[in-house]
């Protein structure tokens, strides 16, 4: 399993993406995105998504340098389509415009459609935050075959459609960011665990008969099977409320095949950002957030080798271990990443060299 630093990791694939066409801003997000989705532990969104992305390329359901088209600019209210262009910088972009609109009206709603894949929600999350801002995102996938089932289903009806939800660093206190999908895992985690040759725990995946299994393949094959939500009829609530809110109410693309299905992801996302100043003001709304975060912290670990951990900071530990010993990547990532460096004209053995396995 190569292990690579993560600076040279980012420079083998803002390489592969230059190598497909995207101008150096872009490839620069991208590559940013991906890698730090890596140091902070969801290798699920990490550099494992660029064969997916050359994939979606080649298919022409990944479009590059294409800027973000405002439909709505009303007040409080902004509406942006992407037009299947990279989601993590169509993501980013709409991010700042929303917070720079709060800070005028207080509070500021956006939708953002028709994105490529947006990758790690919390991205955007800790971007408010890092601003002062609280936000929430609802985010659904279109364009794609459903792979989650709702409570009580044998068939898939969604996909993973993450939820987010940041409030800023309060003094010494960092900014507590919860983003998970609604799946009761992320799909790159089974396909991770597919390339890693591992079952997976009891209770996330159903055959495509609708019976319980452990094998992570099914989500591969065809007739596919499905993951579970999490948190049961709660958590399959929140993916409901997700696809309502992400898509139904921005505008976007649903899951509904009705509404097409090009194979490639649609990220459609609602954002809401507001200014703590305009509620409880921001000096004593971050005093007691930081103090119910300590309270909370102060329960006794059950077991003491796992301390307890508020949202945010598992990214932040990973961050810290990953920078310094560099990111492994498993052998089944690592040739499909090499495969993907071939089709862009970088070079399978260019992008090993770049990435500092060479
Ligand atoms: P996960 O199950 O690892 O949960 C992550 C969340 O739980 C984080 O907020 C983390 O800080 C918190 N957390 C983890 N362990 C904790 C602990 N012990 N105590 C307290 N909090 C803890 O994440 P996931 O559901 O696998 O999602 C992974 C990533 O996938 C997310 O970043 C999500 O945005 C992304 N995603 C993106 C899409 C998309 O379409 N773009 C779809 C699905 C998921």
């Amino acid at each position: 399993m190569p292990t690579v630093p993560h600076a040279s990791l980012k420079i083998a694939v803002k390489a592969m993406l230059a190598a497909m066409g995207s101008g150096g801003a872009e490839a620069e997000t991208v590559a940013d995105h991906l890698v730090e989705a890596n140091l902070k532990g969801h290798d699920s969104h990490g550099v494992g998504m660029m064969p997916l992305y050359v994939r979606n390329w080649q298919a022409g359901t990944l479009a590059l340098n294409r800027p973000l088209e405002t439909l709505r600019d009303d007040g409080p209210f902004l509406v942006c389509d992407a037009g299947g262009g990279h989601g993590q910088v169509a993501a980013l972009e709409i991010t700042r415009r929303t917070v720079e609109r709060a800070r005028e009206t207080g509070v500021a709603v956006s939708g953002l459609i028709l994105a490529h894949h947006i990758g790690r929600v919390g991205t955007y999350g800790e971007a408010c935050a890092d601003a002062g801002m609280v936000s929430i995102q609802f985010v659904n996938v279109g364009g794609h075959e459903a792979t989650v089932a709702p409570f009580r289903g044998a068939d898939a009806r969604f996909l993973t459609n993450p939820v987010c939800i940041a409030v800023p660093a309060a003094g010494d206190k960092p900014a507590t960011v919860l983003d998970f999908a609604t799946s009761k895992v992320a799909l790159g985690k089974v396909r991770v665990a597919m390339n890693e040759g591992r079952r997976m725990d009891d209770g996330l995946l159903i055959d495509s008969a609708g019976r319980p299994t452990d094998d992570p393949s099914v989500m591969f094959t065809d007739p596919t099977g499905a993951m579970t939500p999490m948190g049961d009829h709660k958590g399959y609530g929140l993916a409901l409320m997700a696809e309502l809110l992400g898509a139904a109410l921005t505008g976007g693309m649903t899951i509904r095949p009705e509404r097409g299905r090009d194979a490639g992801i649609r990220n459609n996302m609602l954002t809401i950002v507001i200014d703590p100043e305009r509620l409880a003001g921001r000096g004593p709304f971050l005093a007691e957030a930081a103090a119910v975060v300590d309270w909370v912290k102060a329960s006794p670990p059950a077991d003491p080798a796992e301390p307890v951990l508020v949202a945010g900071e598992p990214e932040r530990l990973h961050k810290a271990e990953r920078s310094r010993a560099g990111i492994g990547i498993d052998e089944t990532t690592w040739s499909e990443l090499q495969a993907a460096a071939t089709a862009t004209g970088l070079g399978a053995a260019r992008f090993s060299e770049l990435a500092g396995a060479g």
